[in-house]
């Protein structure tokens, strides 16, 4: 392990322009940089540098981040990996804790497995290329599927002889153990050699290394399966790989799109008509692995479809996680009889690519069709889709998103825009819940962002939209965002207390009713900082082992500066300062108060609903009436004091 001191040394060395610099062309502008974002295909440049803040930002694509980020994405590394390139760049030494025996001899037993699977690629490959049965059977198969020798070489296929032992015999020649090979599923447990006379697919992971192998079978035996792969190891988990994707990602990420087929053959003969951005899922169904790892390079998944309708179904499941991962899914229907393979060596690349922008179909939309031409005209199964698509659509976290689906859904679903959103503020409430539930936080009882009348009542569709982010994330959000900015910046002009002082006092009573843990957490870190009196620093932040408070930090440091909901437009109040962030103790007042107002309603209404239960004589009633007004006073004063601060 990296000690963190020398983490720091790293940190405090590298400087943004310098380390961007070596991979970007960086034009100054003022105190900026900027040039051509490396992580999105762009012609002008969006992609700023600021070394005040030694962060990168790309307006065009949202990527951000620091040295080591901009590393860790540009170089697709490891967090310690980025640091050992930037202490190499520095010329910094790292000071490590001593890893144990134990700890070498596993790294050597992985390495050994890695460096085996090598041995054996090339032993396939030396067996397609050098010998009779090789040439006969398995090139001329490969040649057969128009696979050019620079594109067999590149993917590393090969052939496995019809031979008892042939690689183990290899293997042991070059010293290799007996016990790894069979791990590695190359070897069976009775000495024999496990692929026998098939057509070799190497799989390798995102730096290029050979994981595992699929083989197919050439001679014409019903009882074997048409394809075997290699068992998973301490190196390949095959629901985490995706096939190609080390050969697609930098495609991948210059187009902004992935394309996703079935076969290994067809992702080989996609790359090698020119298009690069494609892999292939192991099975049906995409599985969270697999979304996140594609994540890393695009929002944009294109999944090419060859099958039935049976097929189709088993392939949407698993994209409600795409969806919640705020990623846009299309899936295009090739012609009847065609698969990827075979359509392209028919119309060429240029024909393929044109088809698929014009027959892609947005996934929620594909879906909506295809249940309502199952359900045909019962009226009950048409119900059952609204709750169905309304269930994918609660999926998705961008409440803009939601409202884009919820107005194209309900047009094809002919349902009214109330009922729709009636149906997926239903499930977001129940999800919430469940959410809170786990983690312990009281849920609301009836909070007003949930409209839960009958969709009758829906009297005003445009507020409704407006109130499906769920619980206060909006106020919340705003908080965290202010802590990280400016927690440690003069609330008063007495410096008596910090802005995260204030924040902290003001909200202490109704930290336990947040409704996202994330805000939740990055509070009380803060506050947990502050009390023992350590810095509150972007860097800090930034850093953080907490990949979600990394990430949100790293964007609300490189977002412009907005008030909480435009409040300036919203109450006519208009602020003299020339930067915004210089009324961030103004934004800071109205944001606490404004939140406290919320949660403060909600405690009534709970409150209410208690009392409401109770009958006239209950003795605890007037314990509740008592609270009611003094919760009501409270209310009061602060809708009071909100207005005057607004006002001042
Ligand atoms: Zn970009």
């Amino acid at each position: 392990m990296i000690l963190p001191s020398s983490i720091q040394e790293v940190n405090d060395a590298a400087k943004i322009e310098e380390v961007v610099g070596d991979f970007v062309n960086l034009k100054r502008r003022g105190a900026n940089y900027s040039g051509l974002c490396p992580f999105h295909n762009e012609k002008s440049p969006s992609f700023n540098v600021n070394p005040a803040r030694n962060i990168f930002k790309c307006f065009g694509c949202g990527k951000a981040g620091d040295p080591i980020t901009f590393v860790m994405e540009h170089e697709q590394v490891s967090y310690p990996e980025a640091v050992r390139f930037l202490a190499k760049k520095y010329r910094i030494e790292l000071k490590e804790t001593e890893s144990s025996d134990q700890q070498r001899q596993e790294q050597q037993a992985i390495d050994s497995l890695y460096l085996i699977n090598q041995f054996a690629q090339e032993y396939f490959q030396t067996q397609l290329f050098d010998t009779d049965k090789g040439r006969s059977v398995g090139l001329s198969y490969f040649k057969q599927r128009g696979f050019r020798e620079e594109t067999i070489k590149k993917f590393g296929l090969g052939f496995a002889q019809n031979d008892m032992d042939g690689l183990l015999r290899a293997g042991k020649q070059k010293g290799y153990n007996t016990d790894q090979l069979k791990k590695l599923g190359l070897v069976t447990q009775y000495d024999r050699d496990f692929f026998r006379e098939r057509v070799m697919f190497s799989i390798h992971n995102l730096t290029g290394k050979v994981i595992a192998f699929a083989g197919r079978i050439m001679a014409k035996d019903p009882k074997q399966p048409k394809y075997i792969n290699s068992p998973e190891t301490e190196i390949y988990y095959k629901s985490k790989v995706l096939y190609g994707i080390f050969f697609a990602k930098k495609a991948i990420r210059q187009f902004d799109e992935c394309l996703l087929v079935e076969g290994y053959t067809d992702v080989i003969s996609l790359h090698q008509s020119g298009i690069e951005n494609v892999v292939a899922s192991s099975g049906t169904a995409l599985t969270p692995d697999q979304i996140r790892l594609i994540k890393r390079f695009t929002n944009n998944i294109k999944i090419i479809y060859d099958g039935d309708a049976a097929g189709i179904k088993a392939a949407l499941r698993g994209l409600d996680l795409a969806l919640s991962e705020d990623m846009n899914v299309r899936l295009v229907l090739l012609p009847d009889g065609e698969d990827p393979d075979s359509y392209i060596q028919k119309v060429g690349s240029e024909a393929f690519l044109t088809y698929l922008k014009e027959k892609g179909k947005d996934i929620v939309q594909f879906e909506t069709e295809l249940l309502l031409k199952e359900a045909g005209d019962d009226p009950t199964r048409r119900a059952g889709v609204l709750g169905q698509i309304a269930n994918t659509i609660s999926k998705i976290k961008n409440p803009l998103r939601r409202d884009e689906y919820v107005k194209v859904t309900r047009q094809v679903l002919g349902v009214d825009e109330g009922r729709m959103i009636f149906e997926v503020n239903k499930l977001l409430r129940r999800d919430l819940e469940k959410h809170q539930a786990l983690e312990g936080i009281t849920p609301p009882s009836s909070d007003d962002s949930f409209p839960t009348e009958e969709p009758g009542y829906v009297s005003n569709p445009v507020m409704a939209e407006a109130e499906m982010s769920v619980g206060d994330e909006f106020q919340e959000k705003h908080i965290a965002k202010l802590l990280i900015l400016s927690g440690n910046e003069w609330f008063d002009q007495n410096h008596n207390i910090t802005l995260a002082q204030y924040i902290w006092i003001n909200i202490e009573d109704i930290i336990d009713y947040f409704d996202h843990s994330l805000y939740k957490r990055i509070v009380l870190l803060v506050i947990d900082r502050v009390n023992q009196g350590l810095d509150l620093s972007t860097h800090y932040f930034i850093n953080h082992p907490d990949n979600e408070i990394r990430q949100f930090a790293s964007n609300v440091m490189t977002s412009p500066y907005e008030y909480s909901e435009n409040w300036e437009k919203k109450h006519e109040v208009f602020l003299n300062q020339l930067k915004p962030e210089e009324n961030f103790y103004l934004d800071a007042a109205f944001s606490v108060k404004k939140l406290k107002l919320h949660k403060l309603k909600r405690v009534i209404n709970e409150n209410q609903s208690k009392l409401s239960s109770k009958g006239p004589i209950d003795p605890e009633n007037e314990n509740l009436l008592r609270l009611h007004m003094k919760l009501k006073t409270m209310h009061d004063q602060l809708a009071r004091e909100l207005r005057m601060v607004v006002v001042k």
